[in-house]
C-alpha cells in the first residue's frame, strides 16, 4: 500500500488519517511485518488493523549457500504454498538481491529453468517489496535490485511498478531508482510504457542472439518482438531517461558466438551507448548445451570489443547453487 492508500483505510475504519505515516514507517523504515509489534500504536488500532490488512507470507524454506563465494539462495514459501527463490550477492562490499515477480514464467525461453513449469501467477507488490524486506531484516540493507530473477517483470507491469514506486518513496525504504535493473525478454510495447513512465531505474534486456530467425528458435516471445523493434524500444528508452541500457547475451558456443553474430551485433549496435553483457550459458537439466569454456567467452568478448563494440563478461555467482542466471525455478520437492 502506499501512504495514501493506508490513509484511506483508515479512514474506512474510522481511525485518524495520520496514523498513516507511523504505519508506513514501522513498515518500510523498522521492517516490521506484524501489526503487534507495532507500539507505538494503540492496542485498539492494532487489532482493528489486524481484522483489515495482513503481510504476505514469505518464509524460508531452504537457503543455499555457495562455497565459492557469498552468494545465498533463498526458497520463499508464499501463502499459497507457491515456491519462489530469490538470491543475495555481495561484491567489493556492494551487496546486490536478484527477485522474483512471478510464479513460474510464460516465456518458455527453451534455456531457462524459470519457465520450464509453466505460469502459475503474478506476485502482488507486497510480495516483491516482502522478498527484498525479508532479505534486508537478517542482511542489512542492501545496495542493488536486479529483477532478474523467476518471471518477465514486464508481464507483472503494474505490481512491478507499484513495487518501485513504494520501495524508491522517500518516506520510506527511499531506495534510489538508479539501484534498481529490470530485464526483460523484450516486450515491446512495455518498453515504452516504462520510458514514459519517467522512472530512472536500468533497463538489460535479454537478445542472446543477433538475428530474428535464430532468436525465434530459442524464445518463443522472438516471434511476436522483432529485434529492430526492440532496439527502437531501447532507443526511445535511452533518450527519454538518459540511462544506459544493457542487452544480455548468453553465449552458447557454436551457436550465437559466430563471425556472423560478431558482423551482425556490430550492425545493431556500433556507435550506439549500449552495453552487451556477456553470461556464461549455465547448464541446465532441460538444454543440452555446454557450458562455454572460459577462453571461448573471452574470445567472443575481445573480438566484440576489438569491433568497437562495448562488451564486458557478467562474473558468474552462486552457480554451485544453482543460483546463477537462469537457474531459479519454483519445483522445490518436498
Ligand atoms: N524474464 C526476464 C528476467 C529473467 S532475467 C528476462 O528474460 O530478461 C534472467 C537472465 O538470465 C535473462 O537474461 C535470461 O535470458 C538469462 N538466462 C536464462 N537461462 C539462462 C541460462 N541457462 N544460462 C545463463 N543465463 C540464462
Amino acid at each position: 500500500m502506499t501512504i495514501d492508500d493506508i490513509k484511506s483505510l483508515l479512514l474506512k475504519i474510522e481511525e485518524k488519517p495520520f496514523r498513516a505515516k507511523q504505519i508506513y514507517r514501522q513498515i518500510h523504515k523498522n521492517k516490521v511485518n506484524d501489526f503487534d509489534l507495532m507500539t507505538d500504536l494503540s492496542k485498539d488500532l492494532r487489532s482493528k488493523l489486524k481484522d483489515i490488512a495482513s503481510f504476505p507470507k514469505m518464509q524460508y524454506l531452504k537457503t543455499y549457500k555457495s562455497k565459492i563465494d557469498s552468494t545465498e539462495k533463498y526458497l520463499f514459501e508464499l501463502d499459497d504454498d507457491n515456491i519462489i527463490e530469490a538470491v543475495y550477492m555481495q561484491y567489493d562490499n556492494r551487496s546486490t538481491v536478484c527477485i522474483s515477480t512471478q510464479v513460474g514464467c510464460k516465456m518458455g525461453c527453451k534455456f531457462c529453468a524459470s519457465t520450464k513449469n509453466g505460469f502459475v501467477r503474478n506476485l502482488s507488490a507486497a510480495e516483491i517489496l516482502e522478498e527484498v524486506y525479508t532479505i534486508e531484516r537478517n542482511k542489512g540493507d542492501i545496495n542493488n535490485i536486479v529483477i532478474m530473477g523467476i518471471g518477465e517483470p514486464l508481464d507483472n507491469y503494474d505490481n512491478l511498478l507499484k513495487f518501485i514506486n513504494i520501495i524508491t518513496d522517500e518516506k520510506g525504504r527511499n531506495l534510489s531508482h538508479r539501484s534498481i535493473t529490470v530485464s526483460t525478454v523484450g516486450l515491446v510495447d512495455r518498453i515504452y510504457d516504462l520510458a514514459n513512465s519517467n522512472l530512472d531505474i536500468n533497463l538489460a534486456v535479454s537478445l542472446h542472439y543477433s538475428k530474428d530467425k535464430k532468436r525465434e528458435k530459442f524464445m518463443p516471445s522472438a516471434k511476436k518482438y522483432k529485434i529492430n523493434d526492440i532496439i527502437k524500444a531501447t532507443d526511445y528508452y535511452l533518450d527519454k531517461t538518459k540511462r544506459r541500457v544493457s542487452f544480455e547475451y548468453v553465449v552458447i558456443d557454436n551457436v550465437n558466438n559466430t563471425r556472423e553474430d560478431v558482423e551482425e551485433l556490430k550492425k545493431l549496435f556500433f556507435g550506439k551507448n549500449v552495453h552487451i553483457n556477456l553470461i556464461k550459458l549455465n547448464p541446465i537439466e532441460e538444454f543440452k548445451y555446454d557450458k562455454p569454456k572460459e577462453n571461448t567467452v573471452k574470445d567472443f568478448c575481445n573480438r566484440l570489443t576489438s569491433n568497437g563494440l562495448n562488451a564486458t563478461i557478467r562474473k558468474p555467482m552462486g552457480s554451485d547453487i544453482d543460483a546463477s542466471c537462469g537457474q531459479l525455478r519454483n519445483n522445490y520437492k518436498r
